[in-house]
């Protein structure tokens, strides 16, 4: 598969993360025009390889690759503040894989330079002490994004959690009054979910070396979450794709998938879409990440397990372009947030601007 994405690519500008890329014009506008199943027809003609004459493989969207010139970017503009940006993680209970993201959360924030913090509360922690620390900290000026690690103990509303984090810095756009900015298109003022966000400059990357215009473009989504589903169709809406949401009671799902130029799988369930579902040259951005028994045993004597995506990736050989799980959406959900904590400290020193 040829993979991509890596320090060569073109940069991107926070306008296309956000969804408010404008439209290209000239050549790039020119070949943009070609549809998603005259540029497959292209791809089968020209071989790239003399071994991969009768084997014609996707674009693997490298979102490792991708992640790490984000966060160099990121690194690179945050020294240029006079304050830091700071960013407070919030971990309740002992969750093994929520400690996994926010251990890899706190990584990313060292590596941008950030002031970073971490609390990690017991399980048995309250609503109103996780109010409180949230209070806490959106009164300390240090701080300019919070992040309270979902899920949260059966015994706390999120909601009402993420509800009182303050929305300027509410660095996973969880906040309703993100939520409404971004649904009503004010992406210059809102904080956007940092999955969806991620997933979007990838597809802008497929967008870029499969030479489509994502303008105009079929988009279906599998999954309807607050988190990433429902932010990733709006996102993909305000660039002009045409939009279906899909769910557990979408009819004939595999029928719906195969409409789709652009194909997000974002649902939790192993390799449920199937290579039948893909439409020859779509681009699929694969948000699932499922734990499943591997082959033989570990180590320590246990059972080996491995990571598969919401996609059979063994059976999209006709795809475009793909994101491999893990490697994929996965590294860009961690550098968005790097990205979401340094347009909260810009914005709060009055830089509203910025090109990463
Ligand atoms: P949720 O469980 O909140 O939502 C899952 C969605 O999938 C729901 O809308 C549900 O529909 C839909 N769904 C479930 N079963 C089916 C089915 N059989 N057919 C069609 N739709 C179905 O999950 P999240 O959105 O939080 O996460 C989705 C996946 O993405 C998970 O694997 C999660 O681990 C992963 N993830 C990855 C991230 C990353 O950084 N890579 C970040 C966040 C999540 P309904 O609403 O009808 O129940």
């Amino acid at each position: 598969m040829e993979v991509g994405g890596g320090a060569g690519a073109p940069l991107e500008t926070l306008e296309a993360q956000r969804g408010t890329a404008p439209p290209r014009t000239g050549d790039g506008a020119r070949r943009g025009d070609k549809a998603v199943a005259e540029v497959y027809e292209a791809r089968i003609q020209q071989p790239r390889l003399k071994t991969d004459a009768f084997a014609l493989s996707p674009f693997v969207l490298d979102g490792k690759a991708v992640s790490q010139v984000t966060l160099a970017r990121v690194a690179d503009r945050a020294r240029s503040l006079a304050v830091a940006p700071g960013l407070a993680v919030v971990l309740v209970g002992a969750d093994p894989a929520s400690q996994v993201y926010v251990g890899a959360k706190g990584k990313a924030a060292k590596q941008c330079g950030f002031h970073s913090l971490q609390y990690d509360l017991p399980e048995t922690t309250g609503e109103a002490e996780l109010l409180s620390l949230v209070g806490k900290l959106n009164a300390d000026r240090a701080i300019h994004g919070i992040l309270v690690q979902l899920p949260l103990p059966k015994a706390v509303p999120s909601g009402r959690v993420l509800e009182a984090i303050a929305p300027h810095k509410d660095v996973d756009g969880f906040n309703p009054i993100n939520v409404g900015l971004a649904a009503t298109g004010e992406f210059g003022r809102a904080l956007i979910p940092c999955t969806p966000a991620g997933a979007m400059i990838l597809i802008d990357k497929a967008c870029e070396a499969l030479e489509l215009e994502l303008d105009g473009l079929e988009a279906v989504v599998v999954g309807r979450s607050n988190i990433v589903g429902k932010p990733m169709a709006q996102l993909l809406l305000s660039r002009n794709c045409t939009v279906t949401i899909a769910h557990s009671r979408t009819r004939d799902l595999p029928a719906v998938a195969r409409r789709a130029d652009v194909l997000v799988a974002a649902v939790g369930r192993p390799e449920m879409v199937r290579g039948d579902w893909i439409k020859p040259g779509a681009i699929v951005i694969d948000v699932g990440v499922n734990r499943v028994a591997g082959q033989g045993l570990d180590a320590s004597g246990k059972p080996k397990t491995r990571l598969v995506g919401d996609v059979a990736y063994a059976e999209a050989a006709h795809a475009g372009a793909i994101t491999p799980v893990p490697g994929g959406v996965g590294p860009m959900t961690i550098a968005m947030l790097m990205a979401n904590t340094l347009i909260a400290a810009q914005r709060a020193q009055g830089i509203e601007h910025l090109e990463l």
